[in-house]
């Protein structure tokens, strides 16, 4: 298995991509980290609800049935979100992926029901004291990590790195990473409208003596929903990077949770818009449809679809560094290259 080779079909608009994607798989000898009998976690987000662009359900049952033919047992799995949308728990997210037409396997929340189940284990960087693993991800003996690549206002993109770090830990975890970020008022800018209080998931912000304040709510997650709503531009975000340092960190971690070659990793690019999956709309398309990655490093894979799309537009749209993600995970000791070798099918 050689971490720095990225294999990739391009997206033919008069092919059937099915056949594409598994001579992709065949070609990558992606399911060489699966043995006979092997409990394989095929973890994905199955999209927030009213959002289209989320990977369309047959390419995960051609990868479910293929897993099956090699005598494992495949199942669906994600954990819940930290903010309080149509998947915060294991009750909600399983009705929206069986409205979003995940129906065809078993799915398990990997966290438990409200995020009980979970496994610290030691980070590998100060930046997070400790990460909190999904207990279901902990215990599989095989992952294959399926990434739909797309825009994501904190982070600039999103991709392996990111539904690894992100998607395969606790909410508390998911929280700690966000708290990396801090957040500030500018008070000569305030007029003190509200509209900051109204946009929270949680109705932190508060209004005293006429001018906002952010005091630091330990509940506070840093998603820009109050920034957004500010007619004044006076909410900001300080060290928006370091989530992209933090998300690399807790990738590194749950890898550290499986033996060594029993992770593969399947990136789609095709829907890719500016925002991510995980909210109800999904923003503007960013370039048209590219085709499949398959690697064996989230580093690598990452990367192949980075240097194919548009990402300094993101950089400005969101003002992030998409860089940061593979290039802190380097820094890691990961396996993979942040200049891949790609193999085209
Ligand atoms: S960043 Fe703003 S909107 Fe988001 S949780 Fe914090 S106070 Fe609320
Ligand atoms: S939305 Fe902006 S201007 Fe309005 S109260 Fe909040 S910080 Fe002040």
């Amino acid at each position: 298995m050689d971490a720095e080779a990225v294999f990739f079909t391009p997206w033919d608009p008069y092919v059937n991509m099915l056949t594409k994607a598994r001579k992709l798989y065949e070609a990558a000898n992606l399911f060489s980290v699966i043995e006979k009998g092997d409990l394989v976690a095929v973890k994905l987000h199955m999209g927030e609800l009213g959002n289209p662009n989320y990977i369309r359900p047959f390419f995960i049952k051609q990868i479910i049935d293929l897993i099956k033919a090699r005598g494992a047992k495949p199942f669906l799995t994600d954990t819940s979100t930290y903010y309080p949308l149509e998947r915060s728990n294991a009750f909600d997210y399983m009705e929206t992926a069986l409205a979003n037409g995940f129906g065809f396997a078993p799915l398990i929340i990997a966290d438990g029901l409200n995020s009980e189940n979970a496994i610290p284990v030691p980070s590998p960087d100060p930046i997070l004291p400790e990460v909190e693993v999904a207990g279901v991800i902990h215990q599989v003996q095989a992952m294959i990590v399926v990434s739909h690549l797309k825009g994501h206002p904190l982070t600039g993109y999103g991709g392996a790195i990111k539904n690894l770090g992100m998607g395969c830990v606790s909410k508390k975890s998911k929280l700690a990473q966000h708290r990396v970020v801090d957040i500030e008022v500018d008070e000569e800018l305030c007029q003190a409208c509200g509209s900051c209080v109204e946009a929270c998931w949680f109705g932190l912000p508060r209004i005293e003596n006429y001018k906002a304040t952010m005091a630091d709510h330990p509940q506070c997650m840093r998603c820009l929903n109050c920034s957004s709503a500010c007619p004044a531009g006076a909410i900001r975000l300080v060290g928006r990077s370091r989530l992209g340092m933090a998300v690399a960190v807790a990738a590194a971690a749950v890898l550290s949770t499986f033996s060594e070659h029993k992770v593969a990793y399947i990136n789609f690019a095709h829907d890719m818009s500016t925002f991510c999956d995980c909210v109800p709309f999904r923003g503007k398309p960013v370039g048209p449809d590219l085709g499949i990655f398959a690697a064996f490093s989230p580093l690598s894979i990452d990367a192949a679809g980075l240097q194919r799309i548009d990402y300094q537009h993101l950089d400005q749209l969101h003002d992030t560094d998409c860089l940061i993600q593979p290039r802190y995970l380097a820094r890691l000791n990961q396996a993979g290259s942040l200049e891949p070798k790609v193999v085209e099918i």
